[in-house]
């Protein structure tokens, strides 16, 4: 493959001998990668076994979608795989950011606190919260108070006498973000997130513990509610959704908690019996089918950035050899036009709108100027290869997913080329292996 770069895209020789070696030593990595994706598939075909999925299970529904069997049957397999009670499984929710504010809107009534578990939560949440400015319809404006423990200074680790201490009467809600979101600090563990639900639970038996579990979906062998997480929300344009559903988000967790969040998903009295599924259940049993494979291609790929980039002398966190809990690979430059170039070289490398020069803009959301580098059959969906990146310091580009480990790779290699050819990368000789 590395020899085809060369000729294809005119790639240094050196270069891709640096990748030939690179993914030539992440081997062992690869195949434990691969084998957490294997059990994972097991358990997704298992349980489309023991419900018995059949052919008409995909048949579109219209109108109220009274009746729909295959989206209640979906939603009792993901209920399954996540180990909860029940799940909402919807193209009607639009994105993680809404699946997360449905559990916040759906629990939380005025008078109430919720606390965020392990520093601030992921930026497009600011606005429904509302602690930082006026915003229409933030949970400040229902009379709902926020709190945050930040994670530990010296390790970025939560602080669970911290969290202890946060708790009060009105605390009915802990929402934990498993992924590191666009932080340098690390993913949480399955392990920690069970730590900080103990805690909470230790303390004030009654709150309601929910995980933002965007990007951590299927790297590992369990989901937050295996740990004792009462509710568990996401996007179906990452992780769960395998690259084939075109739009959607889910919540999993106990039921009377479903409940809730239903209803305010559709209405009071409604809740989730309603909502056409129209053509997109297909994609999204399949997707699910697919979800632990492409996961699993994902996490090579960011494996092998990771090795890669720490080669040429760049931070990067995970590290190679660090276990992973999201699919998120943050790697920092020295400035912003290194940080440009190179999520400019990962559009170049991307099999959609690859001829699009990129330019940092502001994004409805979040605070700063954002890159976005996505080439993605599905509009924005990050499980498809992408880099995001603030334009603040430090300058770290976030970049994750990928179809296949390949495209990974070889946008990595375009996205160092097109760093080489706008003089924002110079290749030292000591980063060559066999040459003393
Ligand atoms: C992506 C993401 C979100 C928000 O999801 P959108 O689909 O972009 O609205 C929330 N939390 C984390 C950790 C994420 O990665």
């Amino acid at each position: 493959m590395f020899n085809y770069l060369e000729q294809a895209w005119n790639i240094d020789p050196r270069l891709c001998q640096l990748g030939r070696e690179v993914a030539r030593q992440i081997q062992p990595t690869a195949e434990e990668l691969r084998q957490l994706a294997a059990i994972n598939q097991c358990r997704i075909l298992r349980a489309f076994q023991e419900e018995r999925v059949g052919e008409s299970d995909f048949y579109p529904s219209t109108g109220y979608g009274y009746n729909d069997q295959g989206r209640d049957k979906l939603e009792r397999i993901w209920a399954k795989i996540f180990g909860a009670e029940a799940a909402l499984v919807r193209h009607q929710i639009v994105s993680g950011t809404h699946s997360i504010a449905l559990c916040l809107q759906g629990i939380l009534r005025p008078g109430d606190e919720f606390i965020a578990a392990n520093g601030p939560p992921y930026d497009t949440l600011a606005s429904v919260i509302g602690h930082k400015q006026v915003n229409p319809g933030s949970l400040k404006e229902f009379g709902i108070s926020y709190k945050e423990v930040p994670p530990l200074p010296d390790n970025g680790e939560p602080d669970f006498e911290g969290i202890r201490k946060a708790i009060n009467v009105k605390t009915r809600l802990v929402l934990i973000q498993r992924s590191r979101g666009y932080s340098w600090n690390p993913s949480l563990s399955l392990y920690q997130i069970q730590q900080i639900i103990n805690v909470v639970k230790q303390t004030k038996q009654d709150i309601v513990c929910l995980v933002d579990n965007c990007y951590g979906e299927f790297t590992d062998t369990k989901e937050p509610n295996a740990v004792g997480a009462d509710l568990v929300a996401g996007s179906l344009i990452k992780n769960p959704g395998g690259g084939l559903a075109p739009c959607g988000g889910y919540i999993a967790g106990k039921q009377l908690l479903i409940d809730l969040v239903a209803s305010r998903l559709t209405a009071p009295g409604i809740g989730s019996e309603v909502g056409a599924s129209l053509n997109l259940k297909t994609h999204l049993y399949q997707g699910l089918f697919l979800a632990p494979h492409v996961v699993g291609e994902t996490l090579i790929g960011a494996v092998f950035t990771a090795k890669l980039l720490a080669n040429i002398g760049f931070s990067v966190s995970p590290r190679a050899n660090e276990k992973r809990h999201d699919i998120i690979q943050a790697i920092k430059f020295n400035n912003v036009a290194q940080l440009l170039a190179f999520c400019q070289g990962i559009q170049k490398a991307s099999p959609v709108d690859s001829m699009i020069n990129l330019e940092p803009a502001p994004m409805p959301g979040y605070e700063h100027k954002i890159v976005m580098a996505c080439g993605s059959f599905v509009q924005g969906a990050s499980i498809e290869l992408s880099a995001d990146a603030p334009i603040r310091e430090p300058y770290i580009a976030y970049l994750q997913g990928g179809l296949t480990n390949t495209h990974v790779k070889v946008a990595i290699m375009i996205a160092l080329q097109h760093m080489l050819d706008r003089g924002k990368l110079q290749l030292e000789k000591k980063y060559f292996f066999n040459e003393k």
